[in-house]
């Protein structure tokens, strides 16, 4: 059994932090690769390192002096370093990096001393061996990750050593210069590795326990997911659910290698599962509805026009209109005499009219109507396919609360369900879905 573990910087910001961390490793020996973040926020007022080391930067780049920035940066590794009680020749690294801080040196590579100081150091407290990034994850000269050539060196160098501490965020390029991802972009990396030693699960270990059914900012203490497919995540992701970088699932996706996300602070609560599917026995046990995510601010465009269905080619030219605008769609609800383009409002913003008006050129329609101020809401389910009856619930529980449903849609894979409402009604509608799904 083999799991790669990656810890986001929450996890690793005080000496604390790194003791539950060493903690979890010691409970489980097949816990042999771990991926860092640099050091986060250990309270609501604090600073990322990452976010110290941009403002780093920003200082050099407009010539101001930036000392206190950096010895408030070791101070953060310091702490760390003296309540694990580390040996390392910590000042080194510093004495290394601090002349490296000008403007002759990338972005990338000054902020990505935040992840690199930060595994040097919880590779010791650990008794782990240290694995450079700049050692196996190559990007392309195109900017993307070399997936074969980092699954290779990575898996090579895990043959002569079994237990590592590897920094994330961050890589190499053809010509030899550190690249990070962007923001967030540890679980890439630790995705990456995963994948490259055909790992077992991937552990993702956070700050929470697992993937909440709704936002906690919507819903006081909702339920965690306990498993969720990856076609679930990407549609509550897709509508607003912040739970890991985009790009994470991929390479674990590719692999079918299983996805955890588990809280530091509570390394006992299961968190939630991510897979490709669960037996069925597994799926019992999940509530039909997995979660709910939505977004507001949306508008609908309505066009109408008698016998429109006899026209051929008429909606193609309605969607040509946005795509000269380079407006994105959301979701075209059609009926027989009209149809319904939905958009984020943010692309629409100084441009209704023109938009409207070359509409009005393209199709004769007999009438436009714009609808603004509507919340789009996912009811996301596996379980919404099997059973009968589940909308009918939904749309009962929404009128029973006098919810007025302005739009209705179902994927084709019918795992999800969409509904628009007003943006007055977002919050209550998020609320009386989740009291349904449990
Ligand atoms: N430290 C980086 C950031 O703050 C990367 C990460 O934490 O994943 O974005």
């Amino acid at each position: 059994m083999l799991k790669v573990l990656k810890f986001g910087g929450s996890s690793l910001a005080s000496g604390e932090t790194f003791e539950k961390v060493k903690n979890i490793i010691e409970a489980d020996s097949s816990r042999r690769i771990v991926i860092v973040s640099a050091p986060g926020k250990r309270h609501s007022k604090d600073m990322k390192v990452t976010d110290l080391l941009y403002l780093c930067q920003a200082h050099i780049k407009y010539n101001a002096n930036f000392d206190h920035l950096f010895e408030e940066i070791k101070g953060r590794y310091k702490a760390i370093y003296d309540y694990c009680g580390l040996k390392q020749d910590l000042d080194k690294e510093f004495e290394e990096i601090y002349p490296k801080l000008n403007k002759k040196t990338s972005v990338d590579y000054i902020v990505s001393r935040g992840e690199y100081l930060n595994a040097k150091l919880m590779a010791e407290y650990l008794g782990y061996e240290f694995v450079d990034s700049t050692e196996w994850l190559y990007f392309n000269f195109n900017g993307k990750v070399d997936f074969e050539k980092s699954y290779e060196a990575l898996s090579a160098i895990i043959e002569t050593k079994s237990r590592v501490v590897i920094p994330g965020f961050y890589g190499i390029t053809p010509d030899g210069a550190v690249k990070t991802f962007s923001r967030g972009g540890s679980d890439i990396t630790g995705a990456i590795a995963a994948a490259a030693v055909n790992a077992d699960m991937y552990e993702n270990w956070t700050d929470v326990s697992g993937i909440m059914t709704v936002d906690p900012r919507l819903v006081e203490n909702p339920r965690p997911i306990e498993n969720v497919t990856f076609a679930e995540l990407r549609e509550l992701s897709y509508m607003g659910a912040e739970v890991l970088h985009e790009e994470t699932v991929f390479p674990v996706r590719q692999k079918n290698i299983p996805l955890y996300i588990k809280n530091t602070n509570d390394m006992n609560a299961r968190g939630t599962l991510i897979m490709e599917s669960f037996d069925e026995e597994e799926d019992k046990k999940s509530h039909f509805i997995t979660g709910i995510s939505g977004k507001k601010n949306y508008s609908i465009i309505t066009i109408a026009k008698n016998r429109m269905n006899d026209e051929i080619g008429y909606v193609r030219r309605a969607l040509e209109v946005f795509e000269r605008f380079q407006v994105p769609i959301e979701h075209i609800p059609s009926s027989i005499d009209s149809f319904s383009v939905v958009v984020a409002s943010t692309h629409l913003e100084n441009r209704m009219h023109e938009i409207i008006s070359a509409l009005n050129t393209a199709l004769a329609p007999d009438s436009i109507n714009i609808a603004n101020e509507i919340s789009l809401i996912a009811i996301v389910g596996r379980k919404l396919q099997a059973n009968v009856g589940i909308a009918g619930k939904i749309f009962t529980a929404l009128g029973d609360n006098d919810i007025n449903i302005r739009m209705i849609e179902q994927g084709a894979d019918e795992i999800n369900i969409i509904i628009g409402v007003d943006d007055i009604n977002f919050k209550k509608t998020i609320k009386v879905l989740y009291d349904l799904a449990n």
